[in-house]
């Protein structure tokens, strides 16, 4: 098979005293997501996504969080390790699209730099959409208690 789909899911609790980052940029915020690793849950849902596809399991298998190599790691760094699992696992990574749900800050004007971020982890600008929406007030986002993000990503067989 040439092509390959994967979904990813994740999500973190809004706290104090955490930087807030998504998608490797730094957000001026009240609250920041709680994690082991940054708790960039763009990132670990982006990661989430491309494992999905090559059928290697899950996040908490490859960047386990009592692996002390990864605590307060950047999870762009980590999204780079994905990245050269996938290519050297014969697959480029052809398309991902993701949809961040955060009920504040506002983040639709962030996207830019945070696909400047990913060219970082060895993802084009090109190949990447991020969408970002409330949850118009309801549940866990809604109250502003945490963040949500759920990414698919399409993967192609190198030189197919
Ligand atoms: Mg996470």
């Amino acid at each position: 098979m040439n092509t390959r789909i994967g979904i990813g899911y994740d999500s973190h609790r809004l706290v104090e005293g955490r930087r807030l980052i998504l998608g490797g940029v730094d957000i001026p915020f009240e609250k920041g997501l709680l994690g082991h690793s940054d708790g960039d849950a763009l990132c670990h849902a982006i990661i989430d996504a491309i494992i999905g596809a090559l059928g290697l399991g899950d996040i908490g298998r490859h960047f386990p969080d009592t692996d002390e190599r990864w605590k307060d790691a950047s999870s762009i760094a980590l999204l780079k390790h994905t990245v050269d699992l996938a290519n050297s696992s014969g697959f480029d990574i052809a398309w991902i699209d993701a949809v961040i749900m955060a009920e504040r800050p506002k983040l639709a004007g962030y996207s830019d730099l945070m696909k400047e971020a990913f060219s970082r982890a060895g993802i084009s600008p090109q190949i990447i959409n991020i969408k970002a929406k409330t949850n118009e007030g309801m549940g866990f986002v809604g109250r502003g208690e945490g963040v949500a993000v759920e990414a698919v990503c399409l993967l192609s067989r190198t030189g197919s």
